[in-house]
Parts: C-alpha cells; structure tokens; sequence
C-alpha cells in the first residue's frame, strides 16, 4: 500500500508558505510505515523542533488501474477519508533549500494520520466537502474541496500516469491554509461534513 500525497493544491495555502503556483500537481509518497497505527497517540519526533499538521481529505483506491482516463477516475474510489499529513517543517525547508527530496519530513513514522472512511454516495458532491480541524477544541484549518486547484478525478487520473494505482493505494489531496506548529498534550480531530473523522493526542 502507498500514500500519495498532493502538494499546493490550495491557493491560499501556497501564499501562507510562500511557495510558486505549479503548473501541474507536487506528487510525493509516504512509506506504509509512516501510517500512524489506530488508537496511537503521536509521539514528535527527536529530529524535529517544528512538526506541522496539515488536514487533507482522503480518497481511497478500490482497484487496479494505469493511464486512468478522468471520466472514468471517479469508477477507481468509493470511499473518502480525513487525515493528517504530519510535515517536519523544519527539516523540509533545508531539504527545499538544497533542491533534496523530502521523505524524512514527510514519510517517518507515524507522519500520516488516516481516519475512517465514508462511502462517496454519502455525499452529493465530493467537489464540494467541508473539512476542518481542531487544535484543543478550536478551528486552526478550514477548507472545501471546491477550492482545490486539481480536483479529486483530475488527481486520480494525473497520478496514475507515473504510479500504477493499486487496491488500498491512498491518496492525501493537499492541504487548505492553516497550517501549523503542534506540540506535547494537543489534542487534534478531523471533521468532514460534521462528522468527526479522527482524533490524535499529542506526546
Ligand atoms: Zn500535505
């Protein structure tokens, strides 16, 4: 199983860390390992003094497929997700600097938090979801997937042209503004359309 994670899909996003607008979509992969297990309380890291957290609405691939055709995206999912991309910022930004790939800021253990999943029937639209999350009980991220710069379909069938997508396969679909510093005894969850999606202590 892979993740596959989209990078400045949301404009206002993009501004807040000073980043370009790409032309096509940042892929990247985290490990199966970076996977935080169920129930696990998130343990920063010793090489970090700056651990992000960045919500992202979660699609989960139920089969095989290469060169998927955007028309046809929407037959490789049916079930969407809430998580975490954990980002050791810190460690990215001289990663970033000397042009090196980013993995240990973003693949270490426990970096990506999946919640539960919810069939895509549930909604009416999976372009237009509301998400957000909670630092301690307060909003600090807010965002609809209408403001994504590449839709779930168009990331589905953009990313299948390099990684052959597999059955289990996760797709993280970028992050909306408001990203930021976690620390020991926060308490993090998700909310997709008003549900809690997943809960995560800090340690
Ligand atoms: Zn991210």
């Amino acid at each position: 199983m892979k993740l596959i994670c989209i990078g400045r899909n949301y404009a206002a996003h993009i501004e807040e860390l000073a980043n370009e607008r790409p032309e096509e979509p940042v892929v990247f992969i985290k490990p199966d390992s970076s996977v935080l297990p169920k129930e696990q309380d998130f343990y920063i890291p010793e090489f970090s003094n700056e651990i992000h957290y960045e919500v992202e609405v979660l699609v989960k691939i139920k089969k095989v497929g290469k060169h998927i055709e955007k028309r046809f995206a929407h037959t490789y999912y049916d079930e969407i997700g809430l998580g975490i991309d954990f980002t050791a910022r810190d460690l990215q930004s001289k990663l970033k600097e000397k042009g090196l790939p980013w993995e240990k800021a973003k693949g270490f253990d426990g970096a990506a938090v999946v919640g539960k999943w919810v069939s895509k029937e549930k909604f009416k639209n999976t372009n237009d979801l509301k998400f957000s999350l909670l630092k301690n009980g307060e909003e600090v991220q807010m965002g609809n997937t209408s403001l994504m710069l590449w839709k779930i379909d168009e990331l589905v069938s953009y990313v299948s042209t390099y990684f052959t997508l597999k059955k289990g396969d996760i797709i993280f679909t970028g992050t909306p503004a408001g990203v930021g510093k976690i620390q020991a005894n926060d308490y993090l969850s998700g909310i997709l359309e008003e549900q809690e999606m997943f809960s995560v202590k800090i340690k």
